[in-house]
């Protein structure tokens, strides 16, 4: 996070630098939309002037970060979303989550989605994922035939086949590393969790150790203003990892922030705020761990190169780009892979438009960001790409689906296991 980011001091001077980079704002063209119209929205919220409008207008951001990183006077317009969402039910009877499922259900597109979603959607958001999982927020907005569910999820399997206890707790005591799945690897796409633990094996000799008692990260329902429940979420998590010192290594790019950040979830609590601070202290974000591995033992694991081969187009999670500035690591571990070509996008990095609840909230204006992206992307000649995001590599997945066009998206861990095979 930008250092000194805040709200409370000094105001917003208009300048508009914001506005530029803004990708609500780029396809909407609206001044309401901007992150300045918002830090301007901010005095009327103090002053308790709110009517339900104000959860249309603060629905409209993805939360991606960008107006933060420009902004000359570091004004944190995120938090400031987050914070009014919180306080909606207060301000205006209205909470935020009870807004979006409204705008969702007048929704015609996702109407007859939700009429055609049959028996994977019921799955899927009746008994298949947690209550708390942040996914059964994401996935209510996209047309969920699209999915195929695995037989088991990956920690569900893990239990199942859990050897007697002694055994176990002698491997977890050998491993020396854990691992935080995220929803997606362990609900959706357990290859995401497969792929991982081969890599740490190859990596490191060992396999990760999978705390059975983690659960969602919370970004989600951070995202939709319920802080409550994104603490219980993250207590749950510090307690669950809390048995060992071991490194944390995550698969998404987007847990990754969450659990980083779950201190500032805590400022009013000083033992949970010191727990949340050892936790992230243990947080290894994907690719910059592979890529530390991958450097010391690149000869010996990586498959000789064969020359010209694949070409990839790897997608920066705003999360990790504008939040925590990690954008080399990712390209570096790519140009590690022998016979894989790295493209870039014609005009740098864009938002894929996923943003939360914003795909839920607003699918047009989500479609209209991620139609920027995809223009991009048809002038590139690779057909292939690769993020370590589970909110972005959903959006690529059904919006290369829609396309039709024969292109991929595949996460990170899935593409470099293949090729170690
Ligand atoms: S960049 Fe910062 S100071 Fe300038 S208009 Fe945006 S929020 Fe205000
Ligand atoms: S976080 Fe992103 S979408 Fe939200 S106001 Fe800032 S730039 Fe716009």
């Amino acid at each position: 996070m930008k250092n000194g980011a805040k709200n409370d001091e000094g105001s917003c001077v208009k300048c508009g630098t914001c506005n530029t980079v803004c990708p609500v704002y780029l396809v909407t063209g609206n001044e309401i939309h901007t992150p300045r119209g918002k830090q301007h929205l901010k005095s009327g919220i103090e002053k308790g002037e709110v009517s339900s409008h104000y959860a249309d207008i603060f629905s409209k951001c993805l939360l991606c970060g960008a107006c933060l990183e420009a902004c000359p006077r570091n004004l944190d317009t995120p938090q400031l979303i987050i914070t009014v969402r919180s306080q909606l039910p207060g301000l205006s009877g209205l909470s935020f989550l009870k807004y979006v499922s409204r705008k969702a259900l007048v929704h015609p597109s996702l109407l007859s989605g939700l009429t055609r979603i049959g028996t994977a959607a019921n799955l899927l958001l009746g008994g298949w994922l947690p209550q708390d999982s942040g996914l059964r927020l994401r996935l209510q907005g996209f047309e969920q035939e699209a999915f195929k569910l695995p037989a088991r999820g990956y920690i569900e399997k893990l239990k199942a086949e859990l050897p007697e206890d002694k055994e176990r707790q002698e491997s977890e005591a050998n491993s020396g590393m854990s691992f935080f799945t995220g929803c997606l690897a362990n609900h959706l796409q357990p290859e995401i969790a497969e792929s991982t633990q081969l890599l740490v094996a190859k990596t490191t000799g060992c396999k990760a150790d999978v705390p059975l008692e983690q659960t969602c990260c919370g970004m989600a329902a951070l995202a939709a203003g319920r802080i409550d429940e994104a603490r219980d979420l993250a207590r749950k998590n510090i307690m669950a990892f809390e048995a060992n010192d071991f490194p944390i290594l995550t698969s998404c790019s987007s847990c990754y922030f969450q659990l980083k950040s779950y201190h500032e979830l805590f400022d009013d609590d000083p033992e949970w705020r010191e727990r949340a601070v050892r936790f992230a202290e243990r947080l290894q974000e994907f690719s910059t761990f592979f890529l530390e591995k991958f450097s010391e033992k690149n000869e010996t694991l990586l498959p000789a190169d064969t020359g010209p081969g694949k070409k990839v187009l790897y997608h920066d999670p705003c999360h990790l780009r504008f939040k925590l500035h990690i954008t080399r690591a990712p390209r570096e571990l790519i140009n590690l892979l022998p016979g894989i070509e790295l493209q870039e996008l014609p005009d740098g990095p864009r938002c894929c438009g996923q943003g939360g609840l914003f795909q839920l909230a607003h699918p047009d204006l989500a479609r209209q960001v991620q139609d920027m992206l995809m223009a991009d992307y048809a002038k590139l000649s690779t057909q292939t790409v690769l993020t370590a995001c589970s909110g972005c590599l959903l959006q690529w997945q059904l919006g290369l689906a829609a396309e039709d066009n024969g292109g991929k998206a595949e996460h990170l861990a899935i593409f470099i296991a293949r090729l170690l095979q």
